[in-house]
């Protein structure tokens, strides 16, 4: 319930984009209650490129005002979550010079068909690439980004992209998010603590139905426990893909109009584990085009895989049911090939795939690459109380929708703007220079639980990587039962801990894939899923007795979802690939 005379508002959906609009809601003084029926950065956002970039390619579509809007953004997470967020070079690959730029002019004036047309085969040339990295520089707000520049294929130090096919190149810089999901849950924890310095709260349920009723009260009914009611103010529906799956269920009463809001694309990402192909990124994503025109991008992604992507396809039907089609595994797989045809990749060296809706407008271009990438707040005029569908949005623009959103909603209140997220950092937030302190700190709150002196430092540096400058606050406390580390991992097992006390963390899948991101570990064991759930046990979230069956269960998910194959090692068996 609201106290003290503050609004509250109902946010509904905690991706990126509902938890920096609850952030930015409890910064100008808001009580805010938050329901996803999931978990936290379990839809979309976790299923994206993981780029925090302007968007070189929209500027063919004219879009400049958000490749603006995104490149001050790029700029503001960089300084905001240095451990989140980090500049990436990217090495942008052309076969010839003079390609795309009819093309390209086409399609500024809105001409898809005959941009088509005029693409021609050896696709964007240096000129076109150029000129659209050159505005790029110009729409840049950061006075110290660094600006593009031409470099010579075969250079030492970039990328060994095949030099025949590709004889051309420039190198310019975007940032990457590795962890989105981390962003995500790191938005809510400094919300949480704003609504704490301000006496105001901040109500986060997860795996929760939400229901609307005539007179706008919330009704909340958690997968477990007794439903609770919240008088809300507004409400806002940050359900991205889900939009109006949201609005024809539980958000109804909000009486929206006949038309759907969102009408999206799937895109696909393999991971691969290929040493040779990683060495040969030289520590830059490269961005370069398919066969057919199409972006791709090919990402150093941690210190041993490689992440590609990504496919573009109309979608219909739940996104919860979207997953990598072996087509779109052969099309990523041809793309890395052409451009690095003496690795060659092959299925065999893919770990595993994921699959996600991008929440784009409806009815929007011929084209889905088309489609404006821009977000909207749409008013639901009929609806008992004030609210609102987020339409659209990036990750790179989370924080501007949330601000943008949050002037909306109160002005309709007819309450003030008190707080601003513009030069906030998240609580994670450390510099490199400040990090072999926070390292060597972290190593003594290691020690401090058990862990054996020679594994200190690397958990302390697996601990740093997540949870930044809050890793020795993590390790806190009594040791927790069992081995002082996660088994087959670097991690110590009071991490697990932390996340579920304060991080919301409620599952396996959870902690899995949204908080540790030990989904991305290759090999990923069983040994370390069971000694996860042991905590979970301990924590009460999960039965005594039922760790195995848990386990198992989240096996034959991650298996189904990211075609992702858990090592069976209770008997001693060792990673062999999966076949695709
Ligand atoms: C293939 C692909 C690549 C992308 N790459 C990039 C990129 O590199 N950079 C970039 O900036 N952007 C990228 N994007 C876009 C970006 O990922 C999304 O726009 C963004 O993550 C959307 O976030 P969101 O919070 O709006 O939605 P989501 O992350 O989907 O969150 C919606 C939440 O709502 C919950 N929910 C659904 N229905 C209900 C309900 N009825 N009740 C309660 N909760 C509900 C879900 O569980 C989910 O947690 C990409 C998108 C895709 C698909």
């Amino acid at each position: 319930m609201s106290g003290g005379g503050a609004a509250t508002v109902l946010v509904v959906g905690a991706g990126i984009n509902g938890a920096a609009l609850a952030r930015e809601l409890t910064l100008s003084g808001c009580d805010v209650v938050v329901v996803d029926d999931h978990d936290l950065a379990a839809g979309t956002t976790a299923w994206s490129t993981r780029l925090v970039h302007g968007g070189l390619r929209y500027l063919e579509y004219g879009e400049l005002a958000l490749v603006r809007e995104s490149l001050a953004e790029r700029e503001r997470l960089v300084r905001v979550a240095p451990h989140l967020v980090r500049p990436l070079p990217f090495y942008l690959p052309v076969r010839g010079r003079f390609g795309g730029v009819a093309s390209a002019a086409a399609r500024v004036i809105g001409l898809e068909r005959l941009a088509a047309r005029c693409r021609g085969t050896r696709g964007r040339g240096s000129v076109a690439a150029g000129l659209g990295l050159t505005l790029y520089d110009l729409l840049s707000t950061g006075r110290r980004w660094p600006r593009h520049r031409r470099v010579r294929p075969g250079t030492p130090g970039l990328p060994a992209v095949d030099r025949e096919g590709f004889p051309r190149a420039l190198v310019y810089v975007d940032a990457q998010l590795l962890h989105p999901e981390r962003f995500t849950v790191e938005l809510l924890v400094d919300a949480a603590a704003i609504a704490a310095e301000r006496g105001r709260s901040l109500v986060v349920h997860t795996r929760a139905r939400v229901r609307i009723d005539d007179q706008g009260r919330a009704i909340v009914e958690p997968a477990v426990g007794a439903p609770t009611h919240h008088r809300v103010d507004a409400v806002v529906n940050v359900t991205g893909a889900w939009v109006d799956e949201a609005l024809a269920g539980g958000l109804r009463a909000l009486r929206p109009a006949d038309r759907r809001l969102i009408g999206g694309t799937k895109g696909s990402h393999l991971l691969l584990d290929h040493p040779a192909l990683r060495m040969a990124l030289a520590e830059h994503g490269v961005y370069a085009e398919a066969a057919d025109g199409r972006p791709v991008f090919v990402l150093p992604f941690g210190p041993r895989l490689v992440l590609v992507g990504t496919t573009d396809l109309p979608w219909r039907g739940d996104p919860w049911t979207a997953r990598t089609e072996p087509d779109e595994i052969d099309y990523l797989l041809a793309a890395v090939a052409r451009l690095f045809p003496q690795l060659c990749p092959g299925p065999g060296d893919v770990v595993q795939w994921y699959c996600g809706v991008r929440p784009l407008p409806a009815g929007g271009a011929a084209a889905p690459a088309g489609i404006t990438r821009r977000h909207m707040l749409v008013r639901h005029p009929a609806a008992p109380v004030p609210a609102w569908s987020v339409v659209g949005g990036k990750l790179t623009t989370c924080r501007s929708l949330a601000e943008s959103s949050t002037r909306t909603i109160l002005a309709t209140l007819g309450r003030p703007v008190t707080g601003s997220s513009r030069d906030r950092r998240l609580p994670g937030a450390v510099e490199s220079a400040a990090r072999p302190a926070l390292v060597a700190e972290t190593a003594r709150a290691a020690a401090a639980l058990g862990v054996a002196a020679d594994a200190c430092h690397e958990a302390a540096e697996a601990t740093v990587n997540l949870f930044g400058s809050r890793a020795p606050e993590w390790l806190a406390g009594a040791p927790v039962a069992g081995p002082p580390l996660l088994a087959g991992t670097a991690l110590p097992a009071a991490v697990v801990r932390a996340c579920v006390r304060q991080e919301w963390g409620r599952t396996l899948a959870d902690l899995v894939e949204r908080r540790l991101m030990l989904v991305f570990t290759e090999p990923l064991r069983r040994t370390t899923l069971m000694g996860i759930a042991a905590v979970l046990e301990a924590e009460g979230l999960l039965p005594r007795g039922e760790a195995a069956a848990e386990v198992d269960a989240v096996v034959a998910d991650l298996a189904a979802r990211y075609g992702k194959r858990v090592v069976d090692d209770r008997s001693g068996d060792d990673c062999t690939r999966k076949e695709l």
